[in-house]
């Protein structure tokens, strides 16, 4: 048993999480028991599905994917599911959990990573969903991530990666933008026009300290007006590509109203190119309402990083060849398909079935290999997945 050291700060790190160090015990006591009664080598192939989605989603887009590969790396497993990014739903038109990924190996060298595998898919789909569901109130308007604060930091990048892979086009942290392979973008804190006493004196600051590759876009809501500041901001930064509105609540009346009145002012003054981000607790829905206005872009914290997780288990479906399931779920190895037309699921016992849709179009099955005896076979950047994940999005017609 390892001794905690009780100065450190609580975030597991990478050896421990692979050291099964933040498994759940009972993984550790069924290994201790498999070994003892000579059942280590038994061969089990393990599901991972889930019996319906939070929020009443109707689909949900599945991340972690990677990082599970990453993590199983080396364990003596044979890996297959539907690629990272596949939009899905929970069940199949006759009730059947869809699989989202297929694990073989032997139990005693993989079980007490289930913690671990699960809660790489859970809460990143979670995230990678809203992010998906925001990307479609916001249409082409840009979507930056700004919701690592609400969140614990050691998952600030596993955060902004399933953001921008459901959809966002930036991300804020550092590490989120060097793992999605972008800059990191961000505007102006509040407390940079606190520190400098004025908002003109900040405007000015940034624009003589940043360098210029940095794009000014300036927060306008923290003294004055906003349409006194976003003129000023104008008129201080001679490059001037956008002004932020987060406006508090508490002064919002109408955010709808107060964006409207300051793209006014800027036209009419000639700053027509300055253009306008709104952030400050949006989601899917306050976005949808702010649609009507010309503002250029969102950032978009909690609603994001705070996403429901996914209620995925992990289930012994076969053990030694023969089919096997506790009450609930139901047994064998199962092999996942896909209508390309309308992407409606199902599920079969067989990888080369005749599946026909509800549609009318021939269903083929989705899964690939994904990992063979512990050596990864598939590969994605990050940016490939999320034109996959738009691609849905059109596809359904939610885009
Ligand atoms: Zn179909």
């Amino acid at each position: 048993m390892k001794g905690v050291d009780l100065e450190r700060l609580f975030a597991a790190d990478e050896k421990e999480i692979r050291d099964a160090y933040t498994t759940d015990v009972y993984f550790e006591r069924t290994n201790k028991i498999l070994n003892s009664k000579g059942l280590e080598s038994t061969d089990v192939w393990a599901e991972f599905t889930l019996g319906s989605l939070p929020n009443k989603w109707p689909w949900a887009v599945l991340c972690g994917t990677e990082e599970v590969l990453r993590l199983m790396e080396g364990i003596n497993v044979d890996i297959f599911g539907v690629p990272e990014g596949t939009i899905f739903r929970s069940r199949s038109p006759k009730g059947i959990r869809v699989p989202l990924m297929n694990v073989r190996g032997r139990y005693t060298e993989f079980g007490e990573m289930e913690t671990a595998m699960l809660g790489m898919l859970c809460h990143p789909s979670g995230v990678a969903t809203a992010a998906a569901r925001v990307r479609c109130a916001a249409k082409d308007r840009t979507v930056m991530a700004f919701g690592n604060r609400r969140m614990h930091p050691a998952i600030s990048g596993v955060l902004d990666r399933s953001a921008y892979i459901g959809g966002c086009d930036d991300v804020a942290s550092k590490i989120g933008a060097d793992i999605i392979g972008k800059e990191a973008v961000g505007t102006v804190p509040h407390s940079l026009m606190l520190m400098m006493g004025s908002d003109e004196a900040a405007f000015r600051a940034f624009d003589e300290i940043i360098e210029k590759s940095v794009p000014r876009i300036m927060l306008i809501d923290t003294f004055s007006d906003e349409r006194e500041a976003s003129i000023k901001a104008c008129e201080t930064i001679k490059d001037l590509k956008g002004v932020r509105l987060d406006t508090p609540s508490s002064r919002r009346g109408s955010f709808k109203e107060i964006i409207q009145e300051v793209r006014w002012e800027l036209d009419s003054k000639g700053y027509r190119d300055v253009r306008i981000i709104a952030s400050g607790g949006l989601d899917e829905n306050s976005i949808k309402d702010l649609m009507v206005t010309a503002v250029s872009g969102f950032g978009v914290g909690t609603s994001i990083s705070n996403a429901p997780t996914l209620d995925i288990s992990m289930d012994l479906v076969c053990k030694n060849g023969s089919s096997i399931s506790k009450k609930g779920k139901f047994g064998g190895r199962k092999y996942t398909y896909r209508c390309e037309r309308c992407l409606s699921m199902d599920v079969s016992l067989s990888p080369d079935d005749d599946l026909k849709c509800a549609c009318g179009s021939r269903m083929t099955m989705c899964e690939v290999p994904l990992m063979r005896a512990g050596k990864r076979t598939a590969t994605k950047k990050p940016k490939e997945i999320r034109e996959y994940v738009i691609a849905q999005l059109k596809q359904l017609g939610e885009l």
